[in-house]
C-alpha cells in the first residue's frame, strides 16, 4: 500500500481512539479530568514510527496542554533522545493511562486495566519495531502482553536490556528503561539513562 495510503488508514483508526477517550468511553478518570479541566493525553508523533515510547500516566502539565511528556519529565526525555540523535517527531510518545490521576499518584491496576485496550490499538495501528518502556508500570504491562512475563523485574534490574518477542510478536523488541522523571529527582541517574539510549540507538542506525 502507498505510504500516503497507509498514513489515512492510520490517522483514521487513531482518531477514532481519540473520539472515543474524549467521549470519555472506558475512562476511569474521566469525571476528575472534567472536574478540573483537564485534557486527555492521547499520544503524540510520528504514525510510522519504528519506536514508541511507553510512560505511566500525564502529569499537571501534560493534562493541562494534553501532550505528552511537556513538562519537566519531558524535557528531560528531549535531551536524552537529543542525546542520541534521535527526532522527537520519528518516535510516538504514548502513556498507559491517558488521564491524570488525582494528586499525581501512582495508576492503580484498575486504571491500567480499564485504558490499556487504548495503548494495544495504538500498538496495532503504529505496529512499532521497538518499543520502549518508561518506567515500571508500562514495563510490566507490555511484557506481560508480549509472553514475557517471567522475565519481569524491577526497572532497576532490567533497563537498557533489549528484549526479543518472537515470531508471533513480529520480532518487536523491548526496552526497559528508567522513568525520565527519576532524573529530575536525582540528576546523577541521567548518565545511566543516556547509556540506555545508546543502547536503543545502537540498534536502530
Ligand atoms: N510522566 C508520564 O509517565 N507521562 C507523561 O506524559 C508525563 C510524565
Amino acid at each position: 500500500m502507498p505510504e500516503t495510503k497507509i498514513n489515512k488508514k492510520r490517522l483514521e483508526k487513531l482518531r477514532k481512539i481519540k473520539q472515543e477517550i474524549l467521549q470519555g468511553k472506558n475512562c476511569l478518570l474521566y469525571k476528575y479530568r472534567i472536574k478540573n479541566g483537564f485534557y486527555p493525553v492521547i499520544g503524540e508523533g510520528n504514525h510510522q514510527a519504528k519506536i514508541m515510547f511507553i510512560g505511566e500516566a500525564p502529569g499537571l502539565n501534560e493534562a493541562k496542554t494534553g501532550r505528552p511528556f511537556c513538562g519537566k519529565a519531558g524535557k528531560i526525555l528531549d535531551e536524552l533522545l537529543d542525546s542520541v540523535d534521535i527526532k522527537r517527531q520519528e518516535v510516538y510518545i504514548t502513556n498507559i493511562v491517558k488521564d491524570r490521576p488525582p494528586g499525581n499518584r501512582n495508576p492503580t491496576n484498575e486504571e491500567i486495566q480499564a485504558y490499556a485496550p487504548y495503548l494495544d490499538r495504538q500498538i496495532e495501528i503504529i505496529k512499532p519495531k521497538i518499543i520502549c518502556t518508561l518506567g515500571n508500570y508500562s514495563t510490566a504491562y507490555i511484557m506481560k502482553k508480549y509472553g514475557l512475563k517471567t522475565q519481569i523485574q524491577g526497572i532497576s534490574k532490567i533497563h537498557g536490556r533489549i528484549f526479543e518477542t518472537g515470531r508471533q510478536f513480529d520480532n518487536v523488541k523491548i526496552i526497559p528503561l528508567y522513568h525520565p522523571a527519576v532524573a529530575v529527582y536525582n540528576p546523577n541517574m541521567m548518565k545511566t539513562l543516556k547509556k540506555d539510549f545508546k543502547i536503543l540507538a545502537r540498534i536502530i542506525k
